[in-house]
């Protein structure tokens, strides 16, 4: 066959392998579109009487398989099905469910200490399309029901539990409980733990989102996100529908890199758990130290909460300092191992000041409102040697 071609069309072949090409590993299907058999093939699959692969903003063979593992993962050991989608940010996610979900008129109902992205995007992208958001303590059920009542026309309940970067904890059995009474949606944002450390579903959430960009990838090298929906027709038809026709679909190669970082998943999150553990309680030791907010210490308000939904608490903790703002500043430029960078979740120890970086756009009432303070220090627990970690906090503390 390459013969009969002239040099400049063998160029441009794709060589077929005939030999078994079954690949241990997930490949990268870095291809824009698929090969049809015959028109008629082709005709079954995009009318969707045949399962195929036709043009990668559709669906990849590499982000399906991703997907799938997501859903699998988030569904473990709960006797159900879930159908998920894989988006090209956890933003991306968001803005998709919302778009497939709501209505002009109907409102989200949910916390004033989400991720600062959501709340803008909630406020600024949804609320001039005529989708309201009202926020409220979801932490408290009694208002959360008086609001529905009152309100009207909730479309979706939609919180996140720990929440940035407070960790306060909200019942998601709680929630789940009204909103099923109540005929309405929920949606939880699971980022901060992963399906290795809470699973939503086990209490009745109808969708779990994912910045994948955090801890499933862990290694902080892609921009990703994942919506799992336990209504299979209406995450195959509605959500895949704004999926293709927004484009709001993740590529093959972000998904692999998801999927090679998934395979450590336990193990991260085992040591993430401990680590922070462990420098949670130095913190609250240190007589420098204030508040340390870690869902994992008894002296958390939240605590019951979290361990009643939690299987360890993760690797994300804040703390204030006691000199406040100032001392902030002279410790972060103190810090020696640890990385100052806006992001979480990755293999190595991440810290940040809320109220300069990842809070800088949302209104300072709203944001004091929810413990977001000028002084108030936010860190991702890495995986590194625990005594490294402490030592570099507290030869900083020491300056402060
Ligand atoms: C980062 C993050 C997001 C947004 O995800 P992107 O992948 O950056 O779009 C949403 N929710 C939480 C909790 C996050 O940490």
């Amino acid at each position: 066959m390459d013969d009969i071609l002239n040099f400049d069309s063998l160029c441009v072949k794709e060589v077929k392998d005939p030999r078994t090409t079954a690949p241990h590993v997930l490949p990268i299907y870095a291809t824009s579109s698929f090969v049809f058999d015959s028109i008629d093939q082709g005709i079954k699959i995009f009318s969707g009487q045949e399962e195929g692969h036709g043009y990668s903003r559709y669906g990849n063979p590499t982000v399906d398989a991703v997907a799938e593992k997501i859903a699998m993962m988030e569904t473990y050991g709960l006797n159900m099905d879930a159908e998920a989608l894989m988006f090209s940010s956890g933003m991306s996610a968001i803005s998709t469910l919302m778009l497939a979900s709501m209505r002009e008129g109907q409102k989200i109902l949910t916390q004033g200490n989400l991720y600062g992205g959501t709340t803008e995007l909630f406020t600024k992208v949804l609320q001039p399309l005529g989708i309201y958001t009202v926020m409220t303590d979801l932490q408290n059920l009694e208002l959360v029901e008086q609001l529905i009542d009152e309100e009207g026309d909730i479309g979706m309940i939609y919180f996140e539990t720990p929440a940035n970067p407070t960790l306060a904890c909200v019942d998601i059995e709680g929630i789940c409980r009204i909103a099923a009474h109540y005929g309405i949606k929920t949606a939880i944002d699971n980022t901060f733990c992963t399906p290795y450390l809470q699973q939503p579903f086990a209490f009745g959430v109808d969708f779990i989102i994912h910045s994948t960009t955090k801890y499933l990838n862990g290694h902080g090298n892609s921009i990703a996100g994942a919506l799992v929906g336990r209504d299979v027709e209406f995450m195959q038809e509605k959500v895949w529908k704004v999926m293709k026709l927004a484009g709001t679909n993740c590529n093959a190669w972000d998904a692999w890199l998801v999927n090679n970082g998934m395979k450590t998943l336990a193990l991260r999150m085992d040591r993430h758990s401990s680590n922070a553990m462990a420098v949670a309680n130095f913190l609250e030791a240190h007589d420098k130290v204030g508040k340390v907010n870690y869902a994992g210490l008894p002296s958390h308000p939240d605590h019951t909460v979290a361990k009643k939904q939690m299987r360890q608490f993760g690797g994300m903790l804040s703390f204030e300092l006691k000199g406040g703002l100032q001392d902030g500043i002279n410790f972060m430029n103190q810090i020696k191992m640890c990385t100052l960078a806006p992001t979480l979740g990755d293999v190595d120890t991440l810290i940040l000041h809320p109220a300069s970086s990842s809070h800088i756009n949302i209104p300072e009432k709203m944001r004091l409102r929810n413990g977001i303070t000028d002084g108030l220090i936010r860190m991702s627990i890495g995986i590194e040697n625990v005594q490294d970690i402490i030592q570099d906090l507290n030869q900083a503390l020491e300056i402060v």
